[in-house]
């Protein structure tokens, strides 16, 4: 018998530098074809995805090009560079034969549409996936917070943050090189430890959801399937 998956409904996290590869800045193509590859390989197994992706490979807005900008305006920026790796991202799965839609949390409306809840329910029941852009629409917020807040409004059996680290180590393994992986933490072991997981927000937005997070790496070939298919892969962070 086939084996079956072990969720049903996810929200994936990708940060905007995911989809540079080895480029400086940007988008790569040959990394975002591999990132889409592997969405075509959950998407076989009928999972119903949505996905946040950052804007940190086109904008950031804490970054030094951003010094001496205003913050907010700074931070419109970096929500409108998730908008085109949103855009990019969905038209690489729409050459793949995979359903995209997009759908921004600032209107814009002759580029994208704008995000409706119940919209967004409907095109992942129909199995479409779904491409959250602009973050949470607003300034002094990150991506890793949208992807919390719209994994929860969504229903999301868990926010899947994809990294270039697969997982959640005990300390800095390009430093430590006794650092150990966890395979599974609690939310308070990681916050008493101060591990690194999400930002603050989004960590505890899913605490207090009960929403868990499974950090992983993006860069491992077979990664976010062995993740849907609920292998030992990456660390799961649970209440
Ligand atoms: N941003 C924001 N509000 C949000 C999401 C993002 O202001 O709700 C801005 C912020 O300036 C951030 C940038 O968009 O630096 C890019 O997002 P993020 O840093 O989360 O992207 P990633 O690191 O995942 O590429």
């Amino acid at each position: 018998m086939l084996k079956k998956s072990a969720y049903k409904r996810v929200l994936l996290k990708l940060s905007g530098e995911a989809l540079m590869g080895d480029d400086a800045y940007g988008i790569n193509r040959a990394t975002i074809e591999r990132m889409v590859a592997d969405v075509a390989e959950i998407k076989a197994l009928g999972i119903e995805l949505a996905i946040v992706i950052g804007g940190g490979n086109i904008f950031r807005g804490v970054a030094p090009g951003a010094e001496g900008m205003d913050r907010a305006t700074a931070d419109y920026m970096g929500m409108l560079a998730t908008v085109m790796n949103s855009l990019a991202l969905a038209d690489a799965m729409r050459q793949a034969g995979i359903t995209a839609r997009v759908m921004s949390a600032i209107a814009i409306d002759q580029v994208v549409e704008p995000y409706v809840r119940p919209k967004a329910l409907q095109y992942l029941e129909e199995g479409k996936v779904v491409v959250f852009a602009a973050g949470t629409g607003n300034p002094f917020f990150t991506t890793d917070t949208a992807a919390a807040l719209r994994g929860a409004e969504i229903g999301a059996e868990i926010v899947l943050k994809a990294t270039k680290v697969d997982g959640v180590y005990s300390a800095d393994p390009n430093k430590d090189s006794n650092a150990v992986r966890y395979s599974t933490i609690s939310f308070d072991e990681a916050l008493s430890r101060q591990l690194q997981v999400m930002d603050a927000t989004a960590f505890a937005l899913c605490r207090d959801r009960n929403l868990p997070i499974k950090v992983f790496s993006i860069v491992k070939p077979g990664a976010l399937k062995r993740v849907i298919m609920g292998e030992d892969e990456g660390t799961l962070v649970h209440v």
